[in-house]
């Protein structure tokens, strides 16, 4: 399955580490991209070099207007999935969402504008209190890879862990010219 994420809402540029939070959690989570809006151009750096190091396609996209790209996306086939504590029990359309070919993740930050809520194909509830869009959107991402996102291997790394039952083991593969 092809999977987007896009963060939406005014508070970004205050919300730096949060935004970066649900980026790193997006790519080791197994989404493919994510665009984000307002953001501080350290982020994309961040991740840019997380992906030099630990390898994998992960992309970002900063855009200008995230109403846009929900619109375009949705255009194309894609389906909208909005998180949200007001949507459905994840538990009753985990399924269905399981099934389709692409999708887009809309996360959002503080107050999220009520037309998501009807662009939405799927409006997903990780429970119904609030919590954080970091937490929703791992969560999502694990009932739909099942966990298989954590046996798959990232792309050309610099660097590899192999996991210990105690201590770090890191090996490198750089190659110096
Ligand atoms: N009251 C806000 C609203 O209008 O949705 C909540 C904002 S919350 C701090 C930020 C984001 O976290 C939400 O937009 C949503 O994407 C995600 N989120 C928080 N709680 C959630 C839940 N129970 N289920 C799904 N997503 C949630």
């Amino acid at each position: 399955m092809e999977i987007e994420v896009v963060r939406i809402g005014q508070r970004v540029v205050r919300d730096d580490r949060v935004t970066t939070h649900v980026a790193l959690v997006a790519r080791s989570f197994g989404a493919n991209k994510i665009y984000m809006n307002e953001v501080n151009s350290e982020i994309e750096k961040t991740i840019s070099d997380i992906n030099k190091t630990w390898g994998g396609n992960f992309q970002i996209e900063i855009i200008s207007e995230w109403k846009e790209i929900i619109k375009e996306r949705k255009n194309a086939g894609v389906k909208i999935v909005h998180l949200t504590m007001y949507g459905q029990n994840i538990n009753n359309v985990q399924m269905k969402i399981r099934n389709e070919d692409k999708i887009l993740i809309v996360v959002g930050a503080e107050k999220v504008p009520r037309e998501i809520y009807e662009m939405a194909d799927y409006n997903v509830a990780v429970g119904n209190q609030p919590h954080s869009e970091i937490s929703a959107l791992g969560i999502l991402l694990d009932r739909i890879h099942q966990g298989k996102q954590f046996e798959s291997d990232f792309d050309n790394p610099e660097r590899v862990i192999i996991p210990q039952e105690h201590g770090k083991n890191v090996v490198t593969n750089k190659t110096t010219d």
